[in-house]
């Protein structure tokens, strides 16, 4: 048999008060049995990063570690989101293998086991992935899969069905963390790691307490990221409209032309002039608006900002 590691679960918290009095004994309960089943080493914990939440969530973490020193908590300075969240809490742990889980129990926590031994027949990432949407909305569910088609349409490499419910061990943490970017869309970034990876299968079940954390906005800024952050199609998408857009009006002029010599008696101009003029203003608004987007990037990039700020640490 080979030597046991050090498990660290991660689960990136932001208001989750209602949620974690029953998911903290659930992640306990996984640790203590597999600790059990020698599968993990004793020292084994779960991590609870609280993403500037603005209600008991950190009290209640607080709470847990004086009854159980497994659980351990890392405090951010505000709300940074989850990717940045979630990617605090990997940087901060110094175990063989990490596994990224939410807080709400969707991800079902009982395959973390056969991710272990995933791990332990030579794969440094194994990819949690749900084969089962039934729980979530329509809405959700079609968003979702449309977004999957597009990304992978515009050459991003990412798993479908795959959120961030993942095994990574140290040496794959170690390649992540030479990642530096500040616009973090992490499912993009770890496939491109490299490395021996392996896929865990598993139905996604409903949110127990609380309300999804993801609003609509978060949603959209996670998809534009996404895309942005992976892909230049968009851009070379612009050159295309162009193009074909200054051939048409080309063919519209010899049009007006032929029309003007040959056949006359035609129109007073009003509608030559005013329609290219709010279709060119759309198409120009919509390639800047697009460009901008990049260079935001950009700026943001070279600002190198800190990606997460921590206030305070529970060990
Ligand atoms: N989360 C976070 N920061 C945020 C939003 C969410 O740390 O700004 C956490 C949240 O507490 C949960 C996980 O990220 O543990 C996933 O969020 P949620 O379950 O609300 O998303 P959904 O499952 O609806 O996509
Ligand atoms: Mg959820």
């Amino acid at each position: 048999m080979v030597e046991l590691v050090k498990l660290t679960l991660v689960v990136p918290c932001y208001n989750e008060q209602d949620m974690l009095p029953i998911s903290i004994p659930k992640f306990i309960g996984i640790l203590d049995e597999l600790k059990k089943s020698q599968v993990i080493k004793d020292n084994s914990k779960v991590l609870f990063i609280d993403d500037g939440s603005n209600d008991e969530t950190w009290n209640i973490i607080t709470q847990f570690h004086q009854l159980n020193s497994s659980v351990v908590g890392l405090k951010l300075t505000r709300n940074f989101g989850h990717q940045n969240a979630l990617l605090a809490g990997l940087m901060n742990v110094d175990s063989d293998i990490t596994v990224s889980i939410d807080a709400d129990l969707q991800d079902d926590p009982s395959i973390i086991k056969k991710m272990i031994h995933a791990y332990y027949e030579g794969s440094e990432i194994v990819f949690g992935i749900r084969n089962d949407r039934t729980s979530d909305s329509f809405s959700k569910k079609f968003f979702a899969q449309s977004y999957y088609k597009i990304l992978n349409k515009m050459g991003v490499n990412i798993i479908e069905d795959h959120a961030d419910f993942r095994l990574m061990s140290k040496k794959a943490l170690t390649t992540l963390a030479d990642f530096k970017e500040v616009n973090l869309f992490l499912r993009g970034i770890i496939p491109i790691i490299g490395y021996k990876t392996s896929r865990v299968y598993y139905a996604r079940l409903a949110r127990e307490a609380g309300e999804t954390k993801y609003n609509l906005k978060k949603m959209l800024e996670l998809a534009l990221n996404g895309v942005t952050s992976f892909s230049i199609v968009p851009l070379i998408f612009i050159v295309w409209i162009g193009l074909f857009i200054s051939i048409l009006s080309g063919i519209m002029g010899l049009w007006a032309l032929i029309i003007k010599f040959f056949i006359g008696g035609t129109v007073h101009g009003w509608a030559s002039i005013v329609v290219p003029m709010y279709f060119l203003g759309g198409i120009q608004l919509l390639t800047l608006g697009i460009i901008g987007i990049y260079i935001s990037k950009v700026y943001l990039e070279v600002k190198a900002r800190p990606r997460f700020i921590i206030e305070d640490e529970i060990k």
